[in-house]
């Protein structure tokens, strides 16, 4: 199968061979498609450019989120090489790590609370209207989120609400773009063991948890995340957008769990 041939994606949000985005990468170049990333910062570019390598593509820019004029040169970089593209991989979310231990009503502050938002949410506002000029028809964009932000539970806390934002923006973001033939969506994942999970206290237990209480008894991997991405960013979901697609061995349908 290569039901991405000829399809471009730009992924942001590649920092280690740990990352949800390198699942997301590895699948879609599986199914054909040709690939561009961002590295946030200097400390991440050699490891991005060598990931890139190893799946074929030559091209990584510099972005971080927080600031519009590297949104802006980084969408100039891909003008220049691809003119226009059909898929857009939003993996990024941030909050200090002062906010995520803790109680939530103790720690949680307006810094806090405003970059996590910004980090994690308007991100993907403000990359969907950057991306707007040179997405084709039939164009895909694709967040990641997490389970807290409908459900309360511990560490998690300002970030719980930056994805209930993050969810909201998707919704928000299909409705407006939908005339256009543009699709948006986010899936939900279950915990994985990567660098921006080491920032959330007691993701150990969080990983034991799941284990024995998803009805699949085990935790997802980067790769089953990956193969839902590259499906939902294909045109076999063509009649698919504004929708949270959870990928988390079915964790969230749980009410109770006796094991
Ligand atoms: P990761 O640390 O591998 O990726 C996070 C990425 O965010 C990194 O590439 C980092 O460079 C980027 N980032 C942070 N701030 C940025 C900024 N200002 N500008 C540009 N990039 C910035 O971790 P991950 O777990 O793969 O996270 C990817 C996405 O998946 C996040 O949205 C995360 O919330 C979500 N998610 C993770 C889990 C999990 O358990 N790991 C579960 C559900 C959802």
């Amino acid at each position: 199968m290569s039901f991405l041939k000829g399809k471009k994606v730009v992924i942001i949000g590649l920092a280690s061979n740990r990352s949800i985005a390198w699942g997301i990468a590895q699948s879609m170049r599986e199914q054909g498609a040709e690939l561009a990333f961002n590295y946030q910062n200097e400390k991440l570019e050699s490891r991005v450019m060598k990931m890139a390598e190893e799946l074929g593509s030559q091209l990584y820019f510099p972005l971080d989120v927080s600031s519009d004029d590297q949104i802006s040169s980084f969408f100039t970089e891909i003008e220049k090489v691809w003119g226009t593209f059909d898929i857009l991989i939003h993996s990024v979310a941030y909050a200090p790590s002062s906010q995520l231990e803790g109680s939530f009503t103790e720690v949680t502050d307006r810094q806090g609370f405003s970059i996590a938002h910004d980090v994690s949410s308007y991100s993907l506002t403000a990359l969907t209207k950057a991306s707007l000029p040179l997405l084709n028809d039939g164009a895909s964009i694709l967040s990641l989120t997490y389970l807290g932000a409908i459900k309360a539970m511990p560490s998690y806390n300002v970030m719980g609400l930056a994805k209930a934002s993050l969810e909201s923006n998707v919704r928000f973001l299909a409705y407006d773009l939908g005339p256009k033939n543009i699709r948006v969506n986010a899936i939900s994942a279950g915990p994985i063991k990567t660098l921006a999970a080491s920032g959330i206290k007691g993701m150990k237990s969080m990983l034991d948890h799941v284990e024995q209480v998803a009805p699949l008894r085990r935790n997802v991997t980067t790769t089953e995340v990956g193969n839902v991405a590259a499906f939902l960013c294909s045109d076999l979901a063509s009649g698919i957008t504004g929708q949270i697609i959870y990928v988390d061995n079915g964790y969230s349908i749980v009410g109770m769990s006796l094991t």
